[in-house]
């Protein structure tokens, strides 16, 4: 194995302070290769996709159970265990919970990757292992609201944000949180979530695949020695990250939320890192932010080990660009609408955000603004100039089912102004790849331009329809590409 030696500066001076140290120059820094390389060889490989459920892990903590100590930490609302995982026995004690928002999910897989990777063994890596073994003991909560990551929901069964409950802790499973902290008073911590794929690097069209916090405190965003550990580990992580997704990295907002767990942890003496996995793009099942998150906490933890994070600053913190939100799925510029008979050319920013469903989840388009939106960036962008606004109609005649309705059927359709069918024989609801609107238990469809309104109209040109959107979805009717749809029954 390649093992990188860098001899800078700082090791020289911890090596003179720290002579027991003196292991860990093999160390110094591991490399992207040597990161990505584990990462393959331990990757969970029972869990593929983002919506796994409680079921789904409980047997791969068990699988666990010799190389970790586990423990039952309590249970959730509904009566699923919470468990924690312990492993290593040194001195720094550092704490990962994943999924306090239960369609958040990204690290829960790259935790399992990780327990993988920590119970390995003659592979190269046991200097790195035998390290965190020595100077760590981590303690791992993964999945900490089951019973919303089984609905694929944010929210617990009580409706609450268990990030809003950090202080009143109604919910059993922010009771869990908090006790596990004050009973194990870990000098790390990392609070693992998702955030939007809308995200991006404030002022680019970069999406922000990887966001990083250290939260505040106070309401002054005062720094301390607790949070200024915390800026200085998030230094080094985004020093990896830019070598990873250069420019895809966003510093989350750090005003004060009095009730959240992450700057409660924070002030309570654990310095606290907030890792948000956005979005990437081609990658909706968030496979390769998932490695991301792999590599980052792994290479986290081998700062911490190694007090490596005393090399980065908190200025270098604060150059983290900020978190923007201004992405969009869709952005039509200057499409032509008409109000009380003149034509105004106007843009139209769409976003499709999921829906879930007992089937599956589904795509609902909404228009979110409209006007000038040059402050957005949209992944998909239609020039519309001299395009106008058409609506649609519905096709008179019933279809049998979905499964009788071709893609060629629907372009033919399409292309004469029809925007919805009728279908006897379906599930109202059902998930479907069609690009048009299938109706049920409705004649009718929604349709229009305006905020709030769901994106269903065609763009004409002197007369010829050039372009359908359908529930957000922008469909060339002269030169249609193959698009993942997921519609859903009216
Ligand atoms: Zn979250």
């Amino acid at each position: 194995m390649k093992i990188t030696v860098r001899f800078t500066l700082f090791l020289v001076s911890i090596l003179s302070f720290s002579p027991d140290l003196a292991a860990q120059i093999a160390y110094s820094k591991i490399t992207v290769e040597q990161l990505e390389s584990a990462y393959e060889a331990f990757k969970e490989p029972a869990i593929t996709h983002r919506r796994f459920k409680h079921a789904d892990i409980q047997p791969l903590i068990q699988k666990h159970s010799v190389a970790f100590q586990i423990e039952k930490l309590g249970e959730s609302v509904a009566g699923k265990s919470i468990s924690s995982m312990n492993w290593g026995d040194g001195k720094t004690k550092v704490m990962l919970w994943s999924q306090m928002h239960g369609n958040e999910s990204t690290a829960t897989m790259a935790l399992f990757d990780l327990f993988n990777f920590l119970e390995g063994k003659d592979d190269g890596y046991e200097a790195l292992r035998e390290l965190l073994k020595n100077q760590l003991s981590l303690k791992f909560i993964p999945m900490l609201n089951p019973d919303g990551a089984d609905a694929f929901k944010r929210r617990n069964n009580l409706d609450i944000d268990l990030n809003r409950d950090a202080i009143s802790q109604i919910s059993p499973e922010a009771v869990i949180l908090k006790k596990a902290r004050d009973d194990f008073e870990p000098e790390f911590g990392f609070n693992l979530h998702d955030q939007q794929i809308y995200y991006n690097v404030v002022n680019t069209p970069k999406q922000a695949t990887i966001s990083l916090l250290a939260p505040a405190y106070n309401y002054k965003t005062e720094i301390n020695d607790v949070r200024g550990r915390a800026m200085q580990t998030i230094a080094g992580m985004n020093e990896l990250l830019q070598e990873l997704i250069p420019g895809q990295v966003g510093k989350y907002d750090d005003a004060f939320e009095p009730r959240a767990f992450g700057d409660n942890i924070q002030k309570w003496g654990t310095s606290t890192i907030l890792i948000e996995s956005g979005g990437y793009l081609g990658d909706p099942e968030k496979q390769e932010i998932r490695k991301i998150n792999f590599m980052i906490i792994l290479n986290a933890l081998h700062q911490i080990a190694t007090q490596g994070y005393e090399q980065y600053t908190t200025d270098q913190y604060f150059a983290i660009p900020d978190n923007g939100f201004q992405l969009m799925d869709l952005i039509i510029n200057e499409m032509q609408v008409k109000v009380d008979g003149t034509w105004y050319p106007v843009d139209l920013a769409i976003r499709r955000r999921e829906t879930e469903n007992a089937e599956g989840y589904f795509m609902s388009g909404s228009v979110e603004d409209l006007g000038d939106m040059q402050v957005f960036f949209g992944f998909e962008t239609l020039d519309a100039t001299g395009l106008h606004y058409i609506e649609g109609k519905v096709y008179p005649e019933s279809f049998e089912s979905i499964a009788e309705i071709s893609g060629e059927k629907v372009l033919e359709l399409l292309r004469k102004g029809f925007m919805a069918v009728k279908v006897k024989n379906a599930e109202a609801r059902q998930v479907h790849d069609l690009p048009i609107l299938v109706l049920k238990t409705t004649e009718k469809f929604s349709s229009g331009w305006m905020t709030g309104s769901s994106p269903n109209f065609f763009l004409s040109k002197e007369g010829v329809l050039k372009y359908a959107v359908v529930n957000g979805y922008l469909i060339d009717l002269e030169n249609p590409k193959k698009q993942e749809i997921r519609n859903r029954v009216f």
